[in-house]
Parts: C-alpha cells; sequence; structure tokens
C-alpha cells in the first residue's frame, strides 16, 4: 500500500477530481473543487487539512511511519481517549460546530467497525484492512444507513425497491442494486459505508443485510445532491451557508459490484442489529464534541449581538442567556460523563459510554437556542444591510447613521447577525435544525428504545413494596 498519511489541502482536492458521478440540479458536475456550489465548502475542507499537521491532530503510524490523524487512532489507553477529545474538539472548533459529518464523525465509526470486526467471522479481517487503508489514506468518508422514503407501510418483502438489496452474489464480491437516503457529505467524500437501516433487519430479509463500502467513483454510483444552501448569488455572503453547507445526497446504486474484501457483513440480520450499536460510540462522542462547539457558537453570537443593540443589561435577556449558557454546560458535561464511564472493550479499545438520552437532550435543546436567539436578536435577524449596500457610496451614511449598533458600526453588525441568520434561519438553519434532530435516527423510535430498555427494577421493587400495604398510622 503506497500511502502519504495525513491529508493537505491541496491532495483533498486533487483527490477530489476522480470522474465521480456527482449531480445537482440535473446536471452532472464536472469538478466539485471548482464548481461555485461546492467550492466554498471545499475550500474550508482544504484548510482544516491543511491545519492537521501537528501533535494534537496526527500521530505516528506504526506501520508505516507517516502522521496520520487522530481520528482514526485507536484508543487503548484513557489518556489516547482524551487525545482523540483534543483532535475532535480541534476539528469542531474551525468548523464552529456546523460540520455534522466532518471526517472526523465517520473515521470515528471505522474505529468501532475495527472494535466489532472480530464478531464480523469471515469478513472481520476485511474491517481490520479497510480501518487501516482509511487511516494511511486520511479518506473523508459518508455513510447511508436509512432508505428511500417511498412507502414507510410497506417492506421491501412487498416492493423491492425500498430497500438497497444484493441482486447477484459472485465468488468474487456481490451486485447491489437500489437507493440510500440519504448521505450527508457525499460529494466531498472518498468513500461511502453502506449498512442497512435497522427496521429491515429484523425483518429476516437477508437479501438487504449488507454493510459494504466503496469509493465514491465507483461505476454505477449516482451522487445526486440536494439545493445547496449556500448564498451564491448575491453579495449577502452569508459566513456559515457559505463555508459549511456539507450537502446531502441521495445515492442511487445501478447494479454497482462490491469486491468480496469491501465486504463486512452479509445476510445476518440479527449481527447487524447488534453491530448497528457496538460501531457508533466513538463516533458519537465526535458528535457530542461537535455539538458542544455548536451550542457554544450560539450563545457567543447571542451574547454578541445583544450587546449591539444596547439589551445585555435587561433581565429577561439575561435569562435568556442564562439558559443558553447551561446547555453549553450541560452538553460539556455530557460529554464528560461519557468519558468517565469508559469501558474496555473486549478487542481492547477504551470506549466513551453514552445513552440515547444525550441524542434526546441535543434534539431538544437545539431548537430551545435557536428559539432563544430569534427572540433576542429579534428583527435584527433579518433586517441588516448587505454588503453591497454597504459598499454604496449612496447608501453608506444612511446605513452608517440608522444600522449602526451599540459601539458597533454597521458593516460589523451586519455581518455578526448574518451569522445570527445562518444558525436560526435561511436555508442553511433550517438544515442545521433538522439534522440536529434527525441525525441519530428516527426520535421517537430512538426515545421508545430508552424507556423500553431502561432498568427500572430496583425503583420499581421499592414501589411495589410501598403499596402492598397500608402505610403503618
Ligand atoms: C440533515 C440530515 C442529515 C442526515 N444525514 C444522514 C447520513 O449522513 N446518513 C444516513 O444514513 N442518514 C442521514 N440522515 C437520515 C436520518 O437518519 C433520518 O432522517 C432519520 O433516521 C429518520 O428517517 P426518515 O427521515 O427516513 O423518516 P421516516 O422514517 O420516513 O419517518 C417519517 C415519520 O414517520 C414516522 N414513522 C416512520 N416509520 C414508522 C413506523 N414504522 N411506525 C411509526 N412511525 C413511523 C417517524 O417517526 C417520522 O415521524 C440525515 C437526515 C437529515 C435530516
Amino acid at each position: 500500500m503506497t500511502t502519504q498519511g495525513a491529508l493537505t489541502g491541496s491532495r483533498y482536492r486533487e483527490s477530489l477530481r476522480d470522474g465521480r458521478e456527482v449531480w445537482l440540479d440535473g446536471k452532472r458536475i464536472d469538478d466539485v473543487t471548482t464548481h461555485p456550489a461546492f467550492k466554498g465548502t471545499v475550500d474550508r475542507f482544504a484548510e482544516l487539512y491543511d491545519m492537521q499537521h501537528n501533535d494534537v491532530m496526527t500521530f505516528v503510524s506504526p506501520e508505516t511511519g507517516n502522521r496520520v490523524s487522530k481520528s482514526y487512532l485507536l484508543p487503548r489507553t484513557y489518556e489516547q481517549l482524551k487525545e482523540k477529545y483534543a483532535n475532535s474538539q480541534a476539528w469542531m472548533r474551525n468548523s464552529w460546530g456546523q460540520l455534522g459529518r466532518s471526517p472526523d464523525y465517520m473515521a470515528n465509526i471505522t474505529v468501532g467497525l475495527y472494535d466489532f470486526a472480530p464478531e464480523l467471522g469471515e469478513f472481520g479481517p476485511n474491517a481490520v484492512a479497510y480501518h487501516r487503508y482509511c487511516m494511511e489514506n486520511d479518506l473523508a468518508l459518508t455513510h447511508a444507513i436509512g432508505d428511500p422514503q417511498i412507502d414507510r407501510s410497506k417492506t421491501p418483502l412487498d416492493d423491492p425497491d425500498l430497500a438497497l438489496r444484493i441482486v447477484e452474489e459472485r465468488a468474487d464480491g456481490i451486485v447491489v442494486r437500489g437507493a440510500k437516503q440519504l448521505a450527508t457529505l457525499a460529494p466531498y467524500s472518498h468513500e461511502v459505508f453502506c449498512y442497512l437501516s435497522a427496521s429491515f433487519a429484523r425483518r429476516g430479509a437477508s437479501e438487504f443485510v449488507i454493510w459494504f463500502a466503496l469509493p465514491m467513483n465507483t461505476p454505477g454510483l449516482k451522487t445526486v445532491c440536494r439545493e445547496p444552501l449556500g448564498d451564491h448569488t448575491h453579495g449577502h455572503s452569508h459566513p456559515f451557508a457559505r463555508l459549511y453547507d456539507e450537502q446531502d445526497a441521495m445515492l442511487f446504486f445501478e447494479d454497482v459490484f462490491v469486491p468480496r474484501e469491501r465486504i463486512f457483513l452479509l445476510h445476518d440480520g440479527e449481527l447487524a442489529m447488534r453491530g448497528l450499536g457496538r460501531i457508533t460510540p466513538w463516533a458519537s462522542y465526535s458528535s457530542h464534541v461537535r455539538f458542544q462547539e455548536r451550542m457554544k457558537t450560539a450563545l457567543g453570537v447571542a451574547a454578541r449581538c445583544a450587546d449591539a443593540i444596547g439589551v445585555s443589561g435587561f433581565r429577561n435577556i439575561q435569562e435568556m442567556l442564562g439558559e443558553m449558557t447551561a446547555i453549553v454546560e450541560l452538553s460539556r458535561l455530557l460529554t464528560v460523563a461519557t468519558e468517565a464511564q469508559h469501558k474496555v472493550t473486549p478487542a481492547g479499545l477504551v470506549q466513551p459510554v453514552g445513552s440515547t438520552a444525550i441524542g434526546y437532550f441535543s434534539a431538544m435543546s437545539s431548537g430551545r437556542v435557536a428559539d432563544l436567539l430569534r427572540k433576542i436578536t429579534a428583527s435584527g435577524l433579518l433586517m441588516q444591510p448587505s454588503e453591497g449596500d454597504l459598499e454604496s457610496a449612496e447608501l453608506r451614511p444612511l446605513l452608517d447613521r440608522y444600522m449602526r449598533g451599540k459601539d458597533i458600526g454597521a458593516a460589523e453588525k451586519s455581518r455578526l447577525f448574518r451569522m445570527a441568520w445562518d444558525l436560526v434561519g435561511g436555508g442553511f438553519g433550517q438544515r442545521q435544525e433538522l439534522y440536529e434532530y434527525l441525525h441519530r435516527g428516527d426520535p421517537s423510535r430512538n426515545l421508545i428504545n430508552l424507556y423500553l430498555r431502561y432498568d427500572r427494577g430496583e425503583v420499581d421493587e421499592r414501589i411495589g413494596k410501598l403499596i402492598s400495604a397500608p402505610i403503618p398510622q
């Protein structure tokens, strides 16, 4: 294997010019690195890859001697888990918590895949080799679990188009057909890791039970992107939407060949269900770190906006900022708790121990923070001059006079409030909210499972005792 270790920006750009089939608005995109709808995010990723060449974000691979990303580090001690935290924090802080699926997330899914490898039978060595391959080449991955939203009242046994399926099994691999809804980061990724949706696994249709990974330029794989959310048409220059629209895409597999060495699990629904929970803890940990940074960004922007319009001395505004601060602090403490409860897996990795409850907390508090930010900023959230307005010699004196803030000029104030708008308004802010609510899977199902699996034995027994006889007089 010829490898160069941790990516640089220029190698990242070059690697995306690989003939992949990316579609936008009915047209095939020749080069995502130069197309205006993708360029802003590619450039930002390139900066992040250039930034990572330091001791916090990379380590020396024992196999090749290359410096490789700590996102791929297999933590064998608590100290190494903390190192992974510091690396995730560098990724997330430098992207303001806006990249839900930064490459750090999926790299940590491959850590989970490595950990689960001993249970994958004949495919276990493939999983181990894949983690190593991704690490040594610093691959950015997307993942696709969900099935196309055609008719949730039916199963793929009623209609095979409802889920990605195996249409041919050969000695050297399998051929798959179908679609996945959806894959965040797909046009910016090198490979896609597909695993099945939880709901179909239980239904015993083994041709739908497949875990595999493929390069994004695999023949027959089409990536169809949703409408871009950065404003590319006029000079409003929305900072987060421009730089951090990580895209979400449908993936279509038109009889795509998956070589045997890229298969990690086949046909075994029960094993796949178990594996879903087992491969995610390190990625969830990275996700908590990101959430914490995103909440911190929102608090920082809200406090500055309150200062900028002279409302930060009012008690009701301070109470709202206090509530946001509580959410920032709670999200930090929850991450610390998952670390503190770490355990060692049978494969010898130190695993942070989380809970679905953290996902529920994040989904709920993200919406609350957006609501508070809207209340604090009020009409200023949208009533700001554009960069073009600010450049107009005729308008500028009026803007400086009537659109300034308290101790802040019109230009800086408008850029600040556009950050707020990106967090809660416009297509980008709305997408971030939807992401926060849904990216851990159906919140309704998650809550039901949380309740059903919660061990109430001890309190149930005490309640039983208390009601078994009248309270003595
Ligand atoms: C911004 C964003 C990014 C995402 N990124 C990724 C990604 O990178 N990779 C990936 O794999 N997925 C991704 N997802 C998908 C995400 O995991 C799903 O949105 C989530 O699992 C819910 O599935 P769904 O959207 O298909 O909703 P559906 O399953 O269609 O549900 C629609 C509604 O019907 C209800 N419902 C559905 N089925 C049932 C049932 N059997 N019984 C009762 N109620 C039911 C649900 O509770 C929900 O209210 C992303 C989603 C978003 C919004």
